[in-house]
């Protein structure tokens, strides 16, 4: 067994659009393009940026939602392309997702019970007993009364469908859970408990997961690996202080300026106006990066590491500018 429960090499993904007014004109949108990422047992790994930035894609693509264009998800160490339908089913047991909208995540038809019931029933061989008792676990995992397993959704809050969504994914006791978003569609006050909830599941049961946020105080809190996603690339990866504190790419930059700025702490950074594609050809930040030079319209920058474990793909990475080695 490999210390990575989670490795996607040059993962890509791609989808064909018809034009809307030129009969049978086609184009291809890079969703994802040539992500390589590990997720080690039991850590916490985050994934930033902002929206349509390709997260929820990949998310999709590891919980095999969706095919990769080109490029391979191993779990364990093994290629889900080349998995027998056995192992998919018992690879399936071992990742789970939560989504971010625990509105629509659930059948407003079913109750709690007959939702966490669901996957016992699709991943595991147990009994109705067996199930029957691993539901309440469940619901007391997750902090929720065993009054509530009959409930409706329509009967629940919002924090309390999360709970269940939680609970559902929990259920076949998988090794990964990929948290798309998990708390962005809740109220602030709901966030917080929902987040200490996540983290204090993680530490008791040892599990890994890949937060996906477009919130970087969310991510601070949690994560200790962060990983910085734009128009479907990674552009920066390491120690979350090595991201958070000293992102060295003009990108994650912003992210931090940003936030900080909407946390009433500093000023809004400065971009140049953007187009709505991505650049065909060079850095895919050159068209509103302040620093980009003739180099970066013309060469795309391959993600390199810095220092140990702290990768980015910028071609003049700012911690080089302020040491005055680049
Ligand atoms: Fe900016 Fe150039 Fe770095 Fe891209 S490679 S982020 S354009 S400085």
């Amino acid at each position: 067994m490999t210390a990575d429960v989670l490795m996607l090499e040059n993962v890509s993904k791609s989808y064909r659009t018809v034009g809307k007014w030129q009969y049978g004109h086609h184009h291809e949108v890079l969703a994802v393009r040539n992500v390589s990422l590990c997720v080690q047992y039991g850590e916490i790994y985050g994934l930033i940026g902002e929206s349509g930035s390709g997260k929820s894609t990949l998310a999709r693509l590891i919980v095999a939602l969706e095919q990769p264009t080109s490029g391979s998800v191993l779990i364990d160490g093994v290629n889900i392309a080349e998995m027998k339908p056995i192992a998919v089913r018992s690879m399936r047991r071992e990742m789970q997702i939560v989504f971010q909208d625990p509105y629509s995540a659930l059948d407003p038809s079913q109750t709690v019970e007959a939702a966490i019931e669901e996957p016992l029933l699709n991943l595991t061989a147990d009994s109705k007993a067996r199930r029957m008792q691993r539901i309440l676990e469940l619901l007391h995992e997750v902090g929720l009364p065993e009054r509530l397993a009959r409930a409706y959704p329509h009967q629940l809050s919002g924090g309390e469908r999360q709970r269940v969504c939680i609970a559902r994914a929990l259920a076949p006791h998988p090794r990964l859970l990929v948290c798309d978003e998990p708390v962005s569609a809740l109220d602030k006050s709901i966030q917080a408990q929902i987040l200490n909830l996540l983290r204090d599941l993680q530490r008791d049961q040892g599990l890994a997961y890949l937060f996906i946020s477009h919130d970087l105080a969310v991510i601070n809190h949690l994560c200790t690996r962060v990983a910085v996603m734009l128009r479907g690339r990674i552009v920066e990866e390491g120690d979350r202080l090595q991201v958070l504190l000293h992102g060295a790419h003009p990108y994650t930059r912003c992210l931090i300026e940003a936030a900080a700025y909407f946390a009433g702490n500093g000023v809004l950074p400065r971009l140049t106006p953007s187009a709505s594609k991505a650049p065909e050809n060079g850095c895919i930040f050159h068209d509103r990066c302040l620093h980009a030079q003739a180099r970066c319209r013309r060469e795309t920058p391959s993600l390199r590491e810095l220092m140990p474990g702290h990768r980015v793909a910028c071609h003049f990475p700012l911690s080089d500018v302020r040491d005055g080695s680049s």
